[in-house]
């Protein structure tokens, strides 16, 4: 199975699998547990943050796999508040430890918090970790266009990814297509919405699930890898962890991806980045 999630060319010259499992909201307590289920499961892609305060947890669960270091694909976050007190360097060393790996395979600026203006500052320090190969790859979440903008303005490296909430009702078509321009990766948070709207029960959504048999929320991440987002929905349960990562034996038609496509009300179940300071 795990040999049929399709792989990402990323700047870095690294690759990306495109569906991945995010860790969001795991209890420490759980993480390891969810962790090993996700591997076993078939995924060989995990999204952490320091700020899910899960990254010893997500470590634990990697070394108890066995599988090699080098068949994991690893992401983890700066947190806010080590990017406003200008502790990069010590939070990436901290985040490896935590992790206890000697690289990332890819390190994100988790917001831009636009009112401090530091990412621009951050960003260089992120391309010292590229440069001496601790992290394979660097990039940003939750980053709109002005920001992107100035980063490409004023540093060297563009960012491998920009990682942002992204699901049917909120598709970011402009942000999108201004990536696809300069190369930058789109990854899908909150890929299932979150469960805070009624995305299942949605007309084009549950009937595509008849159609093919499967379960709604399949449906979504078929439409994700189809519209080409790398995308890592979380969950606790092993049954639909399994569920969600088995998307490669359907396809939705050109028919059904316009129904969906058609859902987009442009409207963010999370927050504002350029109102989280
Ligand atoms: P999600 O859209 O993946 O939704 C998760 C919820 O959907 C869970 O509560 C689960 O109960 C439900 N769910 C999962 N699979 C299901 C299934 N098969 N059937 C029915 N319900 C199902 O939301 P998320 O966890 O916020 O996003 C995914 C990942 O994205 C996170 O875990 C995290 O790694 C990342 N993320 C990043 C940011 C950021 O700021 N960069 C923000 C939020 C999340």
């Amino acid at each position: 199975m795990t040999n049929s999630v399709p792989s990402i060319a990323l700047n870095s010259g690294t690759t990306i699998p495109q569906l991945g499992f995010g860790v969001f909201l795991v209890d420490p307590d759980d993480t390891q547990r969810v962790v090993e289920d996700a591997l076993e499961v078939g995924y060989r892609h995990i999204d952490t943050a320091t700020g899910y305060n899960n990254e010893t947890q997500v470590g634990a669960a990697i070394a108890a796999s066995g599988i090699p270091r080098d068949e994991i694909f690893l992401t983890t976050k700066l947190r806010n508040d080590h990017h406003k007190d200008r502790d990069v360097a010590g939070a990436f060393a901290r985040s490896l430890d935590m992790l206890g790996l000697d690289y990332l395979d890819l390190y994100l600026i988790h917001w831009p918090m636009p009112v401090n203006d530091f990412f621009v500052e951050t960003w260089r320090t992120f391309e010292t970790f590229a440069a001496d190969g601790r992290a394979k790859a660097i990039g940003v979440s939750n980053f709109l266009v002005p920001h992107l903008e100035k980063l490409l303005a004023e540093t060297d490296v563009v960012p491998a990814v920009n990682q942002v909430e992204l699901h049917p009702i909120f598709q970011q078509r402009e942000l999108k297509e201004f990536q696809a321009k300069h190369g930058i990766h789109t990854e899908a948070w909150g890929p299932l919405g979150q469960g805070k709207y009624d995305l299942f029960g949605m007309n084009p959504i549950a009937d595509a699930a008849k159609a093919h048999g499967v379960a709604p929320a399949q449906v979504v991440i078929r439409w994700h890898l189809q519209t080409g987002n790398i995308v890592i929905p979380k969950s606790n349960s092993r049954d639909r962890m399994a569920q969600n990562f088995d998307v490669f034996g359907f396809e939705l038609s050109a028919d059904e991806m316009a129904a969906i496509d058609a859902l987009d009300e442009n409207r963010r179940v999370g927050g504002n980045p350029a109102e989280v300071n």
